[in-house]
């Protein structure tokens, strides 16, 4: 019998795979995005009151690929009438909850969108030479069944948790669920937050605001020497740019992840207003003279933790690291901030062998972010850092890394790819001044 193929089926709706469907449906492709959830809510248990992005909002999902997108920031403000309110604001950083219900506006005007279809495998017919995509579809689970050329992952990243507390028999909290617990959580009479990135920050000063009302005591603790600032000066900037990430690419590995270890405070600090703010709140309680119920402490990593079902509370040991002293802490509540790791969805193991790995079980991603063999058919996003560098996860790329992905998947360059923006050098110029010894 024969079958409809897709030249493309993307699989997971987030604001990456978001943003090459707004870029894809003005060119009327063959394509469709399929997402489990039944809407599109981005983090939606980060949603945190006045929590902002961290990219201005010319990130949007289209403007940095084409800036005439009917898809844009500017043109949702213009149509749902908040387009002069914005500019009154004179700021250039979204709320994540603006950013979230920018993203539904624009997910609500696309036709190529598939909500509640979970892909549960994907295989290869080697006769029809096409992938076999099935999962379940629909409130009743409905199996479904599609084929496509090629493919787009974009299934996002999962919590990551400290080595000790891999969830297994206990629950730990992680931030990425943080305000569907937030009411449990403040019924404790302690909480510890782990990790000292944005999410940390947001989560301490979230809890911070209230723990008069709630009376619990509220320890933030890391590993980190300091709670550092996510560095934005502009220079530094342009490491997020196609620039560096050509730079970045042609390095060998060891020298890559030597390089990203070193590059923290580029993606994992705490935006300096949050700090700021954090700081002003803390020397506010203490004029007024209360009793400050909250630690923050640097230096100490987390060495084990057990949950203590009959007391209901959480034995942590941490280590002081410029001592060599280790400690024990009980703590009512717990929230792991303690970041993502990239996602390889168990749906891959079907198309395994048609696919390029690293030694370390990642993929292997060709500069055009393709990790098959033929470097032409599935294309990845959000899980390359190892290859491309730290412009991986950022929202800023993102429109730079779908019309890369679009070119590849039709052959043609239907939105300027930008080759080279920085004012720096990142590599030593090809030029006659500077002579290769
Ligand atoms: C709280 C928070 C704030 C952030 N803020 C910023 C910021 O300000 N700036 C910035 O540059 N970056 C930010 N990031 C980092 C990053 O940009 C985001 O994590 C972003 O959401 C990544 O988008 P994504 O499309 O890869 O995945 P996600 O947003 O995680 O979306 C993946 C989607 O895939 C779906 N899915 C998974 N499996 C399946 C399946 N089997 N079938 C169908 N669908 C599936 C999921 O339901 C989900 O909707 C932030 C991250 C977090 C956690």
């Amino acid at each position: 019998m024969k079958q409809d193929v897709y030249e493309f089926i993307a699989i997971g709706l987030g604001p990456f795979n978001l943003s090459l469907a707004c870029l894809a449906e003005p060119l009327e492709l063959n394509g469709i995005f399929l997402e489990r959830s039944a809407e599109f809510n981005w983090h939606p248990d980060m949603l945190i009151d006045n929590a902002t992005l961290q990219n201005p909002f010319i990130a949007d999902l289209v403007s940095l690929a084409d800036p005439t997108s009917r898809f844009s920031f500017l043109n949702y403000c213009k149509e749902e009438g908040k387009l002069y309110s914005y500019y009154f604001r004179e700021s250039f950083y979204l709320t994540r909850t603006e950013y979230n219900d920018y993203c539904r506006w624009a997910a609500m005007r696309l036709s190529n969108l598939r909500f509640e279809h979970e892909v549960q495998s994907l295989s290869y017919d080697e006769e029809a030479q096409c992938y076999v995509v099935a999962g379940v579809k629909g409130a009743m689970r409905t199996p479904f069944v599609l084929h496509c050329r090629k493919l787009v992952l974009g299934v996002g990243t999962r919590p990551s948790f400290p080595e000790c507390c891999q969830p297994g028999g206990h629950r730990y909290l992680h931030t990425a669920y943080y305000l569907a617990n937030k009411a449990a959580l403040q019924k404790k009479r302690s909480i510890t937050i782990v990790g000292s990135g944005q999410s940390a920050a947001e989560v301490y000063y979230d809890l911070l605001q209230e723990i008069d009302e709630h009376d619990y005591s509220l320890i933030w603790i890391t590993r980190s020497p300091r709670f550092f600032q996510m560095e934005t000066t502009k220079l530094t900037l342009e490491m997020f740019s196609p620039d560096y990430i050509d730079y970045f690419y042609e390095l060998d590995e060891p020298t890559k992840e030597r390089i990203v270890r070193k590059q923290d405070s580029l993606y994992k600090g705490v935006n300096a207003s949050l700090i700021n703010r954090i700081y002003d709140l803390l020397d506010d309680r203490r004029k007024r003279g209360g009793v400050l119920r909250t630690h923050l402490i640097t230096n100490c990593e987390l060495q084990d933790c057990r949950y203590d079902p009959d007391g209901d509370h959480y034995e942590i040991e941490f280590c002081q690291l410029d001592c060599g002293t280790r400690y024990a802490h009980r703590s009512e509540g717990l929230v792991f901030a303690t970041g993502y790791r990239e996602n390889i969805a168990p749906f891959v193991d079907g198309i395994r062998h048609r696919m390029r790995w690293d030694e370390k079980g990642r993929y292997q991603l060709a500069r055009n972010y393709a990790a098959d063999l033929n470097g032409s058919e599935i294309f990845i996003q959000n899980a390359g850092q190892h290859t491309h560098g730290m412009t991986n996860q950022d929202l800023g790329m993102s429109c730079y890394r779908n019309s890369y992905i679009l070119r590849e998947l039709t052959g043609v360059e239907h939105y300027k790819i930008e080759r080279r923006i920085a004012l720096q050098d990142f590599a030593i110029p090809a030029t006659a001044d500077f002579v290769r010894l």
